[in-house]
Formats: C-alpha cells, structure tokens, sequence
C-alpha cells in the first residue's frame, strides 16, 4: 500500500476507512409507492467512483411515465394517509428516520465518499450527522406548527417535487424532506445523475422505517428527469438545489402556475481579511472555506480579500498551508482533498485554470502529485486578478480561490458586493463592530463571522440575486412547505 505524500516532510501511513460493512446492489430500481420499481424505458446508468473512475452501480433513468407514477403515489400517500395523519404520528416516523441514519452512519459515509468523491472525514463528520440532526430538528416542530406560526392555520402544500445537486447528496436530501414531512407534505425527490446512492440507500432505510407507501418517492435520472418533476400538473412545489442556469429553466416553466418554489442556486462568495485579525485562524478558515469538498460547496469562499497592509502575510501563510494539503485517495482519514466529482466538473474547472491565466492572472499550485486514476484538481490561487475578471465574477465550483486587496472598509464592501450573486460571506476581524457593519452591508444570506461553512439545522439558509430565493433551515424552513 502506498504512503500518503505530504509535502511538509511528514509522511502519514494510510489510514483507510473499511468498505466492508457497505452494501451496494448491483442495479437499483425507482423507489415509487414504497416499492422498488424497474424504469419503463428499461434504460440505466452507470455511477461511478470518480477517485479511480471504476463503475459501481446501474442507476434506473426515470422518464415522464416514472415521475407521473410517482406523483400519483404521493398524491395518493398525501390524501389518504399523510395529510389525514395526527403530526405527533408524523414526528415519529421522522425520528424513526433521524435515528436510522445515525445506526447507518458509517455505511452512509462511505457510500457518499465512493459515488461523491469526497474525503470520508468529511462525510463522516459533517454530511451524514447533518442530515440526522436536520430529520431530529424537523421531527421535533411536526406537532409544534401553531407554537412556529402563532394565530396563524398553517396548511401543508400537497406534493413537493425536489431536486438536488451532486455536492452534498445525503444532506441536500434531508435539508429538503424532513422539513416536508414535517409539514404533512409527500415528496417526489431525484438525486443528481452522478450521485444517486445515498438518496437510494436513504429510500431503503425510509422502507425500513415504516413509512407508509407513496409518502417519499425517489426517481433517478439526469435534466429530463427533473424537468418531468417540474413539469408535472399535480406537483404542488418545487425544491431546487442547484446551478443558476438550471434555476432560471425552473422559474420560466413554473410562472403562471400554482406551483411555489425555493431556489437555492450557486455563489460566489467572498471571505475578507482584516489586518487586526487572527490571521493563523483566518488562514485556516480561507483553506476550509475554498479547499473543503474540493471547492464543490455552494457558499465556498472562492474570492478572497485581504486588507493590503497583511497581504504578504497571509500570502506566505496561505501558501505554506497548501502546501501541506493532503490529497488523494478519499477513503483515506488522512486526505483533506479528495476527487472532483465528474469528468466534466472537471473539464469545467480546467477550463477556469486556462481563463485565469489569459486574464493575466498568476497561478499558484502546491508541488503535491495527485493519482493518474481518476479525476482531480490541485488546489489553486490567483493572485494579480481585478473585479471584471472571470474566475472572480464566475462560479467555478472547484478548489480555485482568487485574492484581491482592499485599504477601507468601504472599499472592500463595494468589492464583495460585486457579482451577480448573494449567498455567502466571511468576515474575519478581532473587532465587532467592524463584524457587525460589514454583516449588515453585505448582501449575501449567510454571513460567518471569524468561522466558515457551519452549518446548523436551526439556522436558515439561502441567499440573494442570483443565488435563489426562499430559506431552508429553521423555521423559514418549514414556511416554504406550508401556507396560511
Ligand atoms: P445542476 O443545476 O446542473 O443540477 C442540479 C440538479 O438539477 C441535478 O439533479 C440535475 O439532474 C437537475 N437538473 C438539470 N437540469 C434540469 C432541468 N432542466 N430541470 C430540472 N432539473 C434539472 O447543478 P449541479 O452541477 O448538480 O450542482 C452544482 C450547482 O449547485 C452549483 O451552482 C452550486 O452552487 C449549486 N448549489 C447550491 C446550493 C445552495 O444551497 N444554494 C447548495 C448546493 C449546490
């Protein structure tokens, strides 16, 4: 077995998360009416492990006749059982889910890092446990809506179509049924195309759960598949998690319908520096907020900017860092960057990599190799970018930070506000006050303070502009799936 290789002289011995207690079938079906159902195209896909590119699975592709199967299942689950169902009823199923997950835990994490490509640190320590926690939280407010919503009789929708992306499978899932059981909706959810699994073991485990038939659908399949969720007449709403581009599809085929919609789109979000931060925690804050899941996070800090007087500083320190970045095989505890999540994820980003240096900008990458198997990005900065470049105004999604400075506050707001998007921001200061005048001038949903992608099932999430609108999380969460 190879020794991972880390640059700073130090050499880890492999420390490989075990696959032997994972379970994966050979092909999965459509999960329709709490049954597993074969698609009727008889058409499947491949999933495949992007760390070494070795097929997994046969995904069912879902076309129109599934999704309209599925709707009918949850119309029916909704009408005659869900909706009907006291909420302290409803709760128990939703615990029952939140308590599976945590008894599956470890299987879960390894499936999300084999089909997603992520560190299994990270599914093991953020994804899976956040999705419990969102069925805990959620289950909790079932029986509790008139307490959410005083003098107000909420009603629950009817049937929500959701749709998720590839960069938190498992956790896009829960942040979008829980809260929609919650409320007494059904569901109709797909996975992204290259990420089904975890959905797919989940809709095994809601089996095991009891739930009764038709109250959770899951249907595979890649665009076709969702715009038949979206298109659908019975779908009441729909939960998008995804690109801009895709949302702006989503808005134009729903307007003039009765369908209501939250959409939580991409970001570009900037992280600033402050010269009386502390700037080995800020540093490491910049590393976990661009560098984490290989830079496939909505909110990741991909613009960085940094008060001219520490920049040399925190350059050096950022450097020194990545250098010491372990990437490699995700399985592996050791490894903080694992695989990029598809080959066209990563065209995607190459293509970014050669647009910044057209633009003139300078590019730093650490001296780490990365295996020939498979697909993957070095971790990587610009330096020497303005604001009208693309790697600055584009999303990427993919581990590429650009750094620009900044002299005032003023300055640098106007800076930060600059992109189409709005869902996120860190500010790292030693002062409040300067904290608390940014966060108020900043448009973006979620403001960190001196911290970076936390998370927290009781605190909403979404963002401005062209990063969406609508808020999962919380009780504007649960707002989204009623009405009243
Ligand atoms: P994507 O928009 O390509 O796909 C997202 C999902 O939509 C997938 O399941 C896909 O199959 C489906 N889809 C594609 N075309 C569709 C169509 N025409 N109609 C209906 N569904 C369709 O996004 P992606 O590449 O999977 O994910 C990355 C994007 O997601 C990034 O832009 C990222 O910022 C964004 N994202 C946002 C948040 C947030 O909370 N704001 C969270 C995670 C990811």
């Amino acid at each position: 077995m190879t020794k991972l290789k880390i640059n700073s002289g130090w050499d880890f011995a492999p420390s490989l998360e075990s696959t032997d207690h994972v379970s994966i079938k050979k092909q999965y079906e459509l999960f329709i009416g709490g049954k597993w159902v074969k698609p009727t195209s008889g058409k499947y896909f491949d999933t495949i492990n992007p760390a070494n590119e070795q097929k997994i699975a046969l995904i069912a592709e879902a076309n129109d006749k599934d999704v309209d199967k599925a709707v009918k299942a949850a119309r029916k689950a909704y009408n005659e059982v869900w909706s009907k169902m006291p909420a302290k009823e409803r709760a128990k199923y939703i615990y029952r889910i939140a308590r599976l997950i945590q008894e599956r835990a470890r299987e879960f994490a390894v499936i999300e890092t084999l089909d997603g490509g992520k560190p299994i640190r990270e599914s093991r320590d953020i994804d899976v446990p956040l999705a419990a926690a969102h069925f805990f939280y959620y289950a909790g407010w079932a029986d509790k809506l008139d307490y959410a919503f005083p003098n107000k009789k909420m009603q629950s929708l009817g049937v929500a179509g959701q749709i998720v992306p590839w960069n938190f499978p498992l956790l896009m899932a829960a942040w979008k049924i829980a809260p929609a059981l919650a409320t007494g909706n059904t569901v109709v959810l797909k996975p992204a195309e290259t990420t089904s699994l975890t959905a797919l073991k989940l809709a095994e485990l809601i089996q095991d759960a009891g739930l009764p038939e038709g109250v959770v659908n899951i249907v595979t399949g890649a665009g076709v598949t969702g715009a038949a969720i979206v298109n659908h007449p019975d779908v009441d709403k729909i939960a998008f998690t995804g690109s801009t581009g895709v949302g702006k599809i989503i808005q134009n085929a729903i307007a003039g319908t009765h369908k209501k919609a939250t959409l939580e789109l991409g970001g570009k979000a900037a992280n600033i520096i402050f010269e009386d931060a502390a700037l080995d925690q800020a540093v490491e804050g910049i590393i976990n907020g661009i560098y984490f899941n290989q830079g496939h996070v909505c909110c990741a800090g991909s613009r960085l900017f940094v008060q001219e007087s520490v920049y040399d500083l925190v350059l050096r320190k950022l450097k020194d860092r990545m250098e010491a970045l372990v990437i490699g095989n995700p399985l592996d505890k050791n490894t903080d960057i694992g695989a990029i999540n598809s080959k066209e994820q990563l065209d995607t980003i190459n293509k970014y990599l050669k647009i910044g240096k057209a633009e003139g900008a300078e590019m730093y990458q650490p001296s780490c190799s990365v295996p020939k198997n498979g697909y993957w990005c070095k971790p990587t900065l610009f330096t020497g970018v303005s604001q009208s470049n693309r790697i600055v105004q584009e999303e990427i999604f993919g581990p590429v930070l650009a750094i620009q400075t900044f002299r005032t506050v003023s300055e640098v707001i106007e800076k930060a506000n600059n992109t189409p998007y709005g869902l996120s921001a860190g500010v790292w200061t030693d002062k409040g006050s300067k904290l608390f005048n940014l966060t108020s001038q900043l448009k973006a949903g979620v403001i960190w303070g001196n911290t970076f992608n936390k998370f927290d099932p009781a605190s909403p999430f979404g963002g401005y502009k062209e990063s969406g609108f609508g808020r999962e999380g919380g009780l504007h969460g649960l707002k989204a799936y009623l009405k009243g």
